[in-house]
């Protein structure tokens, strides 16, 4: 199945199964807002936990803060976001459509990097074994010039960025006879900034109501509270502050479903080091970070790290973290080392010392951070795209059928089983609904009595429930069930009994943070 069909699946998929809604869909929607629905709200708690637990729980030295949305606006003014927190945008007049420069930029470097792709392939498919993909691509003609094509072009693009040259931008897409995908024209406007914050007013105008920003990251929650906490929790560099929470940008195009949203959630940890020691720590998070990943078991051949050519002025080294998403190797998670930039920065506004004194050293100064940041809806559609399968199976007669299945690992499924009596008579109901009654108290239980039993076995697939237990006729005789595994289709007897060491050795988020 094409890529682009799997991904319009998965999309309804989450809205058919309560994964996921368009926000204020009775209203047609929200650009790019989504509602989490009765399973995904459970599958994104159990991803924060999961981050949660490996930051705060697993380190004596990093705890956990929960600051506000609304910041005082000079926050906004020291952090640069006021200033520089902007994106270029340009305009079709045919199609009134709105792009991001740098996006309509990168993506046609993109497409000439796939032509180049597919030379390879056919050569590769033509010589087989012999195949030399080096030379191939030393001394093919067109294979050169579509790469110094993608060259040249990638040395004005950075030169632009760097410089903030917006009028050479346009000439970049003028040059490159970049069209609109929708008008197909090259009619386009000037290139401007937009700056990506949402402002409201706060107080009421009589008062003199203030000009407040909605946060575009949690980061500065936690670097207006650096001193806060490292006093109140004696804490000692390095030491790190994590937090969960909700952060807006007006993003120009948003797209992608979950991928680009204007209202998502961030997972962010700023880790507080002695200046010097930030490029150490920085390998050591990337390091950290990229086994937080591998965990969850969806092939490391699917990530991969990409430096940052371009580094923010207050940055020293930066990376992301990539997965192959349906369209594409995409930043889930990014990993910064800072510099001592944002303190700094909030020393001088605020005019409060922002310094750390250092028992060791017996000396004062502005620690130096890394960050690692990571979209927990991003991370949502990372997983749920990962986890999507579609797969032909047989059936006890013998025909085809068709099954969709949340793979998802057995510690993040929303829910974690599902209690089904093979029929509604004989008293297995009165048994099912007892063992739901029993394991409540552990996990998220399902009881389920409607439909043939192979139906409900679909459903159970289709959320991701990652054991099935029938309770049936023998269950009478010697108080047994049979355990389905979702993944495997397999089924085992087991005592009724023992189902809850069971199934709490195989779900339980441990598992994962073992392996950290
Ligand atoms: P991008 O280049 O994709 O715009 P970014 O580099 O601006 O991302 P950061 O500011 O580093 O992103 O934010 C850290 C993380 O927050 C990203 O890795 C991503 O997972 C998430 N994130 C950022 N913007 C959005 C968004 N609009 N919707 C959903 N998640 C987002």
């Amino acid at each position: 199945m094409a890529l682009e069909d799997l991904f319009k699946k998965l999309v309804s998929h989450c809205k058919e199964y309560g994964y996921v809604f368009p926000s204020s869909e009775i209203y047609d929607g929200l650009s790019a807002v989504y509602d989490y629905g009765q399973y995904g709200v459970e599958l994104k708690n159990n991803i924060r936990k999961y981050w949660w637990d490996s930051m705060v729980l697993l380190n004596r030295n990093i705890v956990g803060i929960d600051a506000a949305i609304f910041m005082h606006p000079t926050t906004w003014k020291a952090s640069g976001h006021v200033d520089a927190f902007n994106d270029p945008l340009i305009d079709n007049r045919d199609s009134k459509k709105r792009y991001r420069a740098d996006t309509l930029i990168e993506e046609h470097i993109e497409k000439i990097e796939e032509k180049v792709q597919k030379e390879i392939d056919k050569a590769r498919a033509k010589f087989g074994d012999a195949f030399d993909e080096a030379k191939f691509r030393s001394t093919n003609q067109r294979v050169l010039s579509l790469q110094s094509k993608i060259d040249e072009i990638h040395a004005r693009y950075s030169r632009a960025m760097k410089e903030n040259n917006l009028a050479e931008l346009r000439q970049i897409i003028i040059d490159n006879e970049i069209v609109c995908p929708i008008s197909g024209t090259r009619n386009w406007t000037e290139v401007r900034q937009f700056n990506l914050m949402f402002s409201t007013e706060m107080g009421s105008t009589a008062d003199g109501a203030i000009k407040v920003y909605l946060r575009p990251e949690t980061a500065q929650g936690i670097f207006v509270n650096f001193l806060n906490v490292q006093k109140s929790g004696r804490m000692k560099v390095p030491f790190g502050i994590a937090q969960v929470g909700k952060a807006f940008r007006n993003e120009i195009v948003a797209r992608q479903f979950l991928f680009r949203m204007r209202e998502f959630e961030q997972m962010e940890m700023q880790y507080f080091v002695t200046p010097g020691t930030e490029l150490e720590w920085y390998e050591y998070w990337k390091e950290k970070r990229m086994k937080w990943h591998l965990a969850l078991g969806f092939g490391k051949e699917n990530y991969r790290f990409h430096d940052h050519e371009k580094l923010a002025h207050y940055a020293n080294a930066a990376c992301d973290i990539e997965y192959k998403f349906p369209f594409g190797f995409k930043e889930v998670e990014g990993i910064h080392s800072r510099t001592d930039f944002d303190l700094k920065q909030h020393q001088i506004y605020s005019g409060k010392k922002m310094q750390y004194f250092d028992p060791d050293k017996n000396e004062s100064y502005i620690p130096y951070v890394i960050e690692t940041s990571i979209g927990l809806d991003r991370m949502f559609l990372h997983i749920i795209s990962a986890a999507y399968h579609e797969e032909e199976i047989e059936k006890e007669d013998g025909t085809k059928d068709m099954r969709v299945v949340l793979r998802l690992p057995s510690c993040l499924a929303p829910v974690k089983l599902a209690v089904l009596p093979l029929i509604r008579k004989d008293g297995l109901p009165e048994i099912a609904e007892k063992i739901v009654e029993d394991l409540k108290f552990d996990f998220n239980c399902q009881y389920d009595d409607k439909d043939s039993i192979g139906r409900r076995y679909r459903r159970q697939d289709a959320i991701g429930t990652p054991y099935c237990i029938t309770v049936d006729h023998q269950t009478l005789e010697d108080q047994t069930v049979t355990i389905r595994y979702r993944d495997s289709m397999e089924q085992e007897r087991v005592p009724v009994a023992g189902l809850r060491e069971i199934i709490a050795e195989k779900v339980s988020i441990r598992s994962l943070l073992k392996q950290l």
